[in-house]
């Protein structure tokens, strides 16, 4: 548990981050889809980049008029269409799955009484759907009903622990409710893109470029890797 103190210090922290982004990158747009929509496209995202994801939901969407068409389409159409996206076999079933599971609890294929849920009980339900995750929930949650949940992927997880706003050892999945209460209310959406958009041109994986980061004054990373090769080198 952390310390109220403590607390309020990555708080303020977040906000200055949150600040420097938006100066930095602005204010970013998204496309709004419906519920089931963005559902299907996020399973199609799993494990693959956004323009094999894209091709893949065109492919899908032109192959099929609507998602009641594909969640009754035979098995092997949906994973035929949705190739691009890999792993295709698991992401066919999953999303008929889906489809069947918001069809046979709701009477009809729509996510939208999500949006009269409390947050908690709307990422509950999401989650027990089988394949449907922490990350998968809060894309949904946040994108298409408004709610302040904080997507977790690769990006947001490396940087957030680079930037020293979430404890080390915390995993991706703690990371989504820890950063959903750090958050400045109301922007939860932009911080989210502007930490992909830094962890994807800045703070990459390998080699972050941290001498052309626009919060290298407030992130302990830099100095903290000088300090390891110092101990290394004393190693030796
Ligand atoms: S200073 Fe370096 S490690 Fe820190 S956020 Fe920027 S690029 Fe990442």
């Amino acid at each position: 548990m952390m310390h109220a103190t403590e607390w309020a210090r990555l708080r303020r922290k977040v906000q200055r981050i949150h600040a420097i982004l938006l100066d930095t990158y602005g204010e970013p747009r998204w496309t709004k889809l419906d519920g089931v929509s963005e559902l299907v496209a996020t399973i199609l995202s799993q494990n693959t980049n956004d323009s094999n994801r894209d091709l893949a939901y065109a492919r899908l969407r032109a192959r099929f008029p609507t998602w009641e068409a594909v969640r009754d389409a035979d098995p092997q159409a949906v994973i035929e269409a949705i190739r691009p996206a890999g792993l295709a076999n698991q992401k066919g079933p999953r999303i008929q799955n889906a489809l069947r599971r918001i069809t046979e609890e709701r009477s009809r294929l729509s996510l939208d009484f999500l949006a009269e849920m409390p947050l908690e009980e709307a990422r509950a339900w999401l989650l027990s759907i089988n394949g449907v995750g922490m990350k998968t929930a809060s894309i949904i949650l946040l994108f298409c009903y408004d709610k302040p949940a904080f997507p977790v992927d690769t990006h947001v997880h490396r940087v957030t622990g680079r930037l020293g706003i979430r404890p080390p050892t915390m995993n991706a999945d703690q990371t989504h409710l820890h950063m959903e209460r750090l958050c400045p209310p109301g922007a939860h959406g932009a911080l989210h893109l502007n930490l992909i958009r830094l962890g994807r041109e800045v703070c990459r994986a390998r080699t972050p470029l941290c001498a052309q980061c626009p919060l290298r004054r407030l992130c302990p990373y830099p100095q903290q890797s000088k300090q390891r090769e110092v101990e290394q080198a004393r190693a030796l």
